[in-house]
């Protein structure tokens, strides 16, 4: 056969090996034996460059017969006679450097033809073409030939490993979807089908339930936008949540296709839930707080402007609260609270609707839906509070003081409806306690005041604490007619409100705890004061103070007044501290231990207001008292009414028995002074003998003996 016929035939046969479904070997296999036949050289093969690019390896070959081995593999690259970007003849070529030659020379090889092959843009390969035994010149058409030749190689191996990145990529993609924690499944964009699933999602029931579910929904979805964003889906047969998502991929055979992931969350919900428990709920009573108020009332007042409806919001604050949890102690005060925050969630219609604002505060809101039925919630809530309580098996009394502002009548704004509801609360408590009151526009003044007071309050006792001024009042001793004492009462002389007496004040600063400072403040000046009229002229005169049970039961009540005793340099003894029967209901072994402990630093001890209150006189005599005071109550009808003569001369008769001496307070008329003197009273405060003065109009008509240095 013609050498052109023989290589128009062999093309021919080499161009249909591009369809040929073999493997890469087996077809390049088949066309290096045509090349081979048509070339008729001693070797034809294709080398592999490595991955290094360093060295090569012969991967398809074909020798004629009886023909030198020709050792391709190992061989160094760059030693080849290789060129990368073009079919290069050793022997013909200029190009190739004398080195290179020789090399050549070396492994016996006379002719060498080498065709590059690309690919992915790159040369990994050569089709090759040695004879060992001699010199061949290449005429245009075998150039020609090899060129087709090294370009159907170069297809059929292009085809195969982009077709083998394919399978190996999945199968890597399987492995990496088997061993994610989440259920996978990849169906088609199309229909749905599924086109893949890993493991979790085969073994998993709710895992499987819950992809398939989305994916129904996924196509369901009128939006698709919706559809990918992240979904939580709660699996209810198993209870667990799964976080859903959805993404786009192009599968295997080029087909569109959606990845849908299901990762288990519940854990993680969990913790989300808990962490928004703790952020909403009050972690003593499990009610609500206050921030989950704030978030809550605004939507129950803008469902009620919607539906034209109403609403309300009840404050309730205990009624001495601090004596059962000061008194009993810290954990039965939480129990109560604990208790109480119970009872209220019983009650009818309010369940889900309690908050616990802090301390002893809660809120009751009440939406529109129950608004019809505000008057009977109020009752219920009253008559809860007028049950006793169980403590350490005791039945307890905690009473509470209730404010009620409606919405949207008195106000739209949250904060505004709290604080109207509080400021009404205050004005119940104020009124003397166990009570309710709606909240009283018309009365805005007054609470207007309050705040007024509060502010200035706060603002006195921060930078202008002599806003507080202290007045005396003298007490005469009934046996000398002399005056042996005055009990120190303060006064604010406010820059911005004026001047106020302590009814105005005191229980304010009481409720807001900063009684405190102001106790402390006006002990000092006390000290001070009986220091120096000691030191001129009365050394034995007293000054009695009074103790707020607020600052009764403040940490280190006791260290406190030592230190302001020591900082003032008085004589203790010259000192009397007025505590009120209040206090005495607390634990007794608490109070006995406090009275005890500021006893010990010197000063004597009055019980003041006795006979308003509920002590009995079986407290009293476990007191170490020096000095009971009876309230004036009990002084203003003393010349009519035989019970309380009687009273008092019960009080004086137990006053020898237990060593205490007696002092009558609220004394304005001379009968009531002679009426007292008979039944053995020890002391007299009032009126009759002098109103509470500036310490210098004290020391002018109530101290005339007062030397100056
Ligand atoms: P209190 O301790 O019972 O003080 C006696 C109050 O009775 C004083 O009122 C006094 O001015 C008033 N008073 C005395 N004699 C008569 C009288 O013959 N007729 C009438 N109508 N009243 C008389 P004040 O100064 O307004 O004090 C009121 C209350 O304020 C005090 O009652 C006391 O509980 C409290 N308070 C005053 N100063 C202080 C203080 O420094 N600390 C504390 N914690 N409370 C204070
Ligand atoms: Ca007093
Ligand atoms: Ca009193």
């Amino acid at each position: 056969m013609e050498k052109s016929s023989l290589r128009e035939k062999l093309l021919a046969e080499i161009v249909e090996l591009l369809e040929d479904a073999g493997g890469f070997t087996e077809v390049t296999q088949l066309i290096v034996d045509k090349v081979a036949e048509y070339l008729q050289m001693t070797h034809v093969c294709v080398i592999q460059i490595n991955q290094e690019r360093k060295r090569l390896i012969k991967i398809v070959d074909w020798k004629h017969e009886g023909a030198l081995d020709l050792l391709i593999d190992g061989m160094v690259y760059k030693d080849f006679a290789l060129v990368d970007d073009e079919i290069c003849i050793a022997h013909q070529c200029e190009d190739m450097t004398e080195q290179r030659q020789n090399q050549m020379k070396e492994y016996g090889i006379c002719t060498s033809i080498t065709v590059p092959i690309y690919i992915n843009d790159q040369v990994a390969m050569y089709l090759a073409a040695f004879d060992l035994e001699k010199t061949i010149q290449f005429d245009e058409h075998d150039i020609q030939f090899l060129n087709i030749s090294g370009k159907v190689i170069q297809n059929v191996a292009q085809k195969k490993v982009t077709k083998n990145s394919l399978l190996s990529s999945y199968e890597v993609l399987k492995e990496i979807l088997s061993s994610i924690g989440s259920g996978i499944i990849v169906c088609s964009a199309q229909d749905g089908s599924i086109l893949f699933e890993n493991d979790i999602a085969k073994t998993s029931q709710e895992v499987r339930r819950t992809i398939k579910d989305s994916i129904e929904r996924f196509f369901g979805a009128k939006s698709n936008q919706k559809a990918y964003s992240l979904l939580e889906h709660y699996d209810s047969i198993s209870g667990l949540w799964f976080e859903v998502k959805f993404s786009d991929l192009t599968w295997i055979d080029g087909s569109k296709a959606l990845v849908c992931t299901a990762h288990d969350v519940t854990q993680k919900k969990k913790n989300q839930q808990r962490i928004e428990y703790q952020a909403n709920n009050d972690f003593l009573t499990g009610l609500y707080n206050r921030m989950k108020c704030e978030q809550d009332v605004p939507k129950e007042i803008e469902k009620a402007i919607i539906e034209e409806g109403k609403g309300a919001i009840l404050f309730i604050d205990l009624d001495d609260f601090k004596h059962i949890n000061d008194g009993l102690g810290h954990q039965y005060g939480d129990i109560l609270l604990q208790q109480i925050a119970a009872g209220l969630q019983s009650l009818y219609g309010i369940k889900g609707h309690c908050y616990r604002m802090g301390g002893d505060e809660f809120i009751v809101v009440i939406d529109t839906d129950n608004y019809k039925n505000l008057d009977k919630t109020i009752k219920n809530i009253i008559e809860m509070f007028n049950s006793p309580w169980y403590l350490m098996e005791t039945e307890y009394y905690c009473t509470m003081s209730m404010g009620v502002a409606v919405f949207p009548d008195d106000s739209a704004d949250c904060d505004e409806l709290i604080r109207m509801a509080d400021i009404a609360m205050y004005d119940a408590k104020k009124s003397g306690k166990n009570r309710y009151g709606y909240y009283d526009r018309s009365r805005s003044n007054n609470t207007g005041k309050r705040l007024d007071i509060e502010n200035s309050m706060r603002q006195a006792i921060a930078s202008q604490i002599d806003e507080f001024v202290v007045f005396y009042q003298p007490v005469m001793d009934v046996h000398t007619n002399q005056f042996v004492s005055c009990e120190a009462l303060v006064r604010w002389n406010s820059a911005a409100l004026g001047f106020l007496g302590p009814g105005e004040f005191i229980p304010l600063a009481e409720y807001l705890g900063l009684i405190t400072s102001i106790g402390d403040y006006v002990l000092e000046e006390a000290c001070k004061q009986c220091k120096y009229w000691n030191e001129h002229g009365y050394p034995d005169f007293r000054i009695n103070v009074n103790l707020s049970v607020v600052q009764l039961l403040q940490k280190d009540v006791v260290g406190n007044i030592s230190s302001i005793l020591t900082k003032t340099g008085v004589n203790p003894k010259n000192i009397v501290l007025e505590i009120t029967e209040s206090f005495a209901i607390n634990d007794m072994d608490r109070v006995l231990n406090i009275i005890g402990g500021i006893k010990a630093l010197g000063p004597l001890i009055a019980l003041d207001d006795f006979g308003t209150g509920y002590s009995s006189l079986n407290y009293i005599k476990q007191l170490p008292l020096d000095l009971i005071k009876v309230d004036k109550t009990f002084i203003d009808d003393i010349i009519d009414d035989e019970y309380a003569q009687a009273f008092i001369k019960l009080i004086v008769d137990l006053s020898k028995t237990i060593g205490t001496k007696i002092v009558v307070e609220g004394v304005e008329k001379e009968e009531q002074y002679y009426l007292l003197k008979e039944l053995g009273v020890n002391y007299i405060q009032g009126y009759l003998f002098g109103k509470p003065l500036s310490s210098v109009e004290f020391e002018q008509i109530n101290l005339q003996g007062l030397t100056r240095d």
